[in-house]
């Protein structure tokens, strides 16, 4: 099913719009494909402007499994044809934009954790250095010492898993 590629024509202006194949995990079509980019656009831009500007037209969903789909793509105006390798384009270097910006974000993210884990650390080695006068000051102590190292353990994990 998913090899089932999907159009939408107008048989009014005579043109169609490729959806391409359906993906039912995203629940979604690749939308127009770009040649120059190998990829799709992956939204619905051009199927809604297609249905906006041919509202109330005499529309056909087709399948490539029907001969009337090849009809179609051989008779009919491909819609925004030489629009799209640029919008293609412009959602190719919007992702980067995206993945560049998440990048970033995880670094603050990870210098903060790391900043975190001095501060407890700094804690840490002055319980380690306060002599203990009393039997209930040792437990205390020693209950601080273990929540710091649990602490600094999970930052360390925390830290090790956004490398990963
Ligand atoms: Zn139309």
């Amino acid at each position: 099913m998913y090899n089932t590629s999907y159009i939408l024509a107008c048989d009014k202006d005579h043109v169609y719009t490729a959806l391409n194949r359906f993906d039912p995990k995203q629940n979604a079509f690749e939308g127009e494909y770009s040649l120059l980019h190998n990829t799709y656009s992956r939204d619905q831009y051009f199927l809604a402007r297609f249905l906006i500007e041919h509202v109330a037209h005499p529309l056909v969903f087709l399948n490539s499994e029907s001969d009337r789909y090849h009809e179609v793509i051989h008779n009919y105006g491909h819609f925004r044809e030489d629009d799209i390798s640029r919008y293609v384009q412009e959602r190719v270097l919007q992702e980067n934009e995206f993945e560049q910006t998440l990048t970033v974000q995880q670094s603050i993210g990870q210098l903060q954790l790391l900043i975190a884990k001095k501060m407890i650390e700094k804690e840490l080695e002055s319980v380690q250095n306060t002599p203990s006068s009393s039997e209930r000051d040792t437990y205390v102590l020693l209950g601080k010492d273990w929540a710091f190292r649990w602490s600094v353990n999970t930052i360390n994990d925390l830290v090790e898993q956004g490398r990963a």
